[in-house]
Order: structure tokens, then sequence, then C-alpha cells
């Protein structure tokens, strides 16, 4: 059995009056990310892992800001296309966890829907996706509100 990890880290600017969208979860706050895409740090630290894991390059690669199709674009119909790319490597995806760094709003309550958007969006089940979230403790621009950053690593292996 052939294993490969990959890790992906994503921020995005937080302004006010955007929607905000993380995991795919759309959660009611003042201020939302600023992107190309809907903007959704999670997902894309998520793909970026699965990218790293396999040697496909980084997310600015694989889907430019400067390509319209990917205006607005849903982050988990690029994590479902990256997803399905990967398993037509033969690989499959074994887990990802992650974390979203924060101070505003408090996650906990949107945690599980956010993993359970991710396994469906990435083909896999539920149990196979940990998402969890902390705050900067006022520390640095995340701390102070101005933006919200994610990590991922994700584990894939071929027989
Ligand atoms: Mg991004």
């Amino acid at each position: 059995m052939k294993f490969r990890v990959g890790s992906g880290f994503d921020i995005h600017r937080l302004e006010a009056g955007r929607p905000l969208r993380l995991g795919g979860v759309d959660i009611p706050h003042p201020a939302g990310l600023v992107g190309h895409s809907d903007g959704d740090v999670l997902l894309h630290a998520m793909i970026d892992a699965l990218l790293g894991a396999t040697g496909l390059g980084n997310i600015g690669q694989r889907f430019p800001d400067t390509d319209s199709r990917y205006k607005n674009a849903d982050s988990r119909e690029l994590l479902g296309e990256v997803a399905r790319q990967v398993r037509d490597m033969g690989f499959g995806i074994a887990n990802i966890d992650s974390n979203i760094l924060a101070e505003q709003p408090r996650l906990l309550p949107w945690l599980a829907a956010m993993a359970s958007n991710a396994a469906s969006a990435a083909g896999v089940s539920s149990e196979q996706i940990t998402v969890k979230a902390k705050t900067m403790e006022g520390l640095g621009p995340i701390g102070k509100g101005e933006a919200i950053a994610a990590e991922a690593v994700v584990l894939v292996y071929a027989p």
C-alpha cells in the first residue's frame, strides 16, 4: 500500500456586509470572506491538501482567479472536481483533518454540518472528515477579526 499526506492552508480577508460561508455552511455574521470564488477558506485548504498529496500543484494553478468560470464558484464543486481527479489517479482518501482559525463567530454549532458538506463534496463519509475551530486569542490580523484562515491535512492511499 502506498500512502501520501498533503497539507493545505488558506486565508481570506473579512469584509463587512459580505456573506460568510465556511465548509459550505452560510453562517450569520456581519462580515464575510473576500474571494474570487465564494471565499470558503476551509474547503480551499482541503483542496490544496488533496492537490499537495497527489502532486497536482496548488489551488491557484488549478482554479486561477483570472478564470471567469470560477467567479463566485461554489467551493463544494471545486472540492468535488479535485476529489474525482484524485480518485481517477487511483488514490482513495483515508481522512482529512482541519482547523479553522477565526476570532468570531464561534463556530462550534456548525462544525458537524461543515464536515458533512465536505464529506459529500469529496465523496467520502462524514467520519472521514474532522473540522475543528479555534481563536487566535486576539493576536494578529485573525485575532483582530480582519481575516479567517484554515489548514487541513489529508492522507491518501493507493493499493
Ligand atoms: Mg482561497
